[in-house]
């Protein structure tokens, strides 16, 4: 899909000071490492990346409800990371946030009607039965009875709350939302029933969705473009049909190994690369391509140079010395099975070490 960029994100880094190392020394965590991001108008982007990847810190940024410490973030051609108290509470209208947990933004204490329709009171001066009216319409319009106006969020299920949130972030018609893993805590029937919402509400009224997951099944069903972060940094984005049938990184590729597949005889046959380790310290970042710790390919390279993104066979880039110095492995595809060389470029034999290839998928 192509789209005009509304979202425009660039060099985008943020950093925390997390009390104190060793000897005294301060702990600097880089959460996001210089990021570049495009949404466009109307578009689904789908962020995703183990946990720790940077990519809620990403969302959060985006809305400067963390300090930006470099970078730009353009929504519409203006950089809410150089804007002033008061123009930053108007760019907000236009960019809203969906937590995972609905209590983010909907207080337990406070009834349907005031907390849907505090936005409207406080950005469009709506009181009384005109605030009401409106918080009727936005309940429609997310699937709920107008009726449960004066109910507490405890009444609600789930999902009910989470379309509750929903209600709440479209109420001011923003152009943009962040959904922090917004279905992660839903079960499978009630996730789809939110995606097809939010799907919906796109459109409908045309909203974009930077849209943050570590369910990459879920986010290949609603993304048109995805974008795979590692340690702070994008390691490979494109289309999303490309990315998750011919992924480029060797990250990409271990994450897509792990969807389950429903059918159990595919499944069987199916080669899955479990990453050896955890991801490491985001205070103490590994030189050179950061994934090199848990990657079966790393080279010596790999230890030295931060790859730059390279454009990939098919659309979209990929920030990894394999487009350079590993031709044999570019374009491979995990709809055939999964890319699975029998050495490393190091030598090293495959199996039980760094990155270890399994055949039935247990870790
Ligand atoms: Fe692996 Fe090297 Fe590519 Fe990083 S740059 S993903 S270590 S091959």
């Amino acid at each position: 899909m192509s789209a005009t960029p509304l979202l425009e994100v660039e060099d985008l880094c943020v950093s925390f000071t997390t009390g104190r190392g060793l000897l005294g020394a301060k702990r600097v965590v880089h959460a996001v490492n210089g990021i570049n991001l495009t949404v466009g108008q109307g578009e689904t982007v789908g962020l995703v990346g183990e946990s720790g990847s940077g990519k809620s810190t990403t969302g959060r940024a985006i809305l400067r409800l963390v300090p930006i410490e470099r970078g730009s973030v353009r929504i519409d051609g203006t950089d809410v990371a150089s804007l002033a108290k008061r123009e930053l509470r108007r760019a907000r209208r236009d960019m809203q946030m969906v937590f995972q947990d609905p209590y983010s933004s909907l207080d337990p204490a406070m009834l349907v009607a005031d907390s849907i329709g505090e936005p409207l009171e406080v950005h469009e001066g709506l009181k009384g039965a005109a605030r009401d009216k409106r918080v009727r319409e936005l309940l429609e319009v997310v699937r709920l009875s107008p009726d449960h106006l004066h109910r507490y969020p405890y009444e609600f299920s789930g999902g009910q709350r989470q379309r509750l949130a929903i209600a709440r972030a479209v109420a001011l018609r923003p152009r943009l939302i962040v959904c922090d893993e917004a279905v992660s805590a839903l079960d499978v029937s009630t996730q789809n029933q939110i995606i097809n919402l939010l799907e919906d509400l796109r459109t409908e009224f045309g909203i974009a969705y930077l849209f943050i997951a570590h369910d990459l099944a879920v986010v290949r069903h609603i993304s048109h473009r995805t974008a795979v972060m590692y340690l702070g940094r994008i390691v490979e984005q494109g289309e999303t049909e490309r990315v998750y049938t011919r992924a480029a990184h060797p990250y990409t590729q271990a994450l897509l190994s792990a969807i389950p597949v429903p059918n159990p005889v595919r499944a069987r046959t199916r080669r899955r690369i479990v990453l050896e380790g955890d991801i490491p310290d985001p205070a103490d970042l590994p030189s050179g391509c950061a994934f090199h710790t848990r990657c079966v390919y790393a080279m010596d390279v790999c230890r030295e140079v931060v790859p730059q993104m390279t454009a990939v066979n098919g659309g979209g880039e990929v920030a990894c010395h394999l487009q350079t110095s590993g031709p044999e492995l570019r374009g491979a595809s995990l709809a055939d099975g999964g890319l699975m060389p029998e050495r490393s470029t190091t030598g090293a034999p495959r199996g039980e070490k760094l990155g270890a290839l399994s055949q039935d998928g247990a870790r």
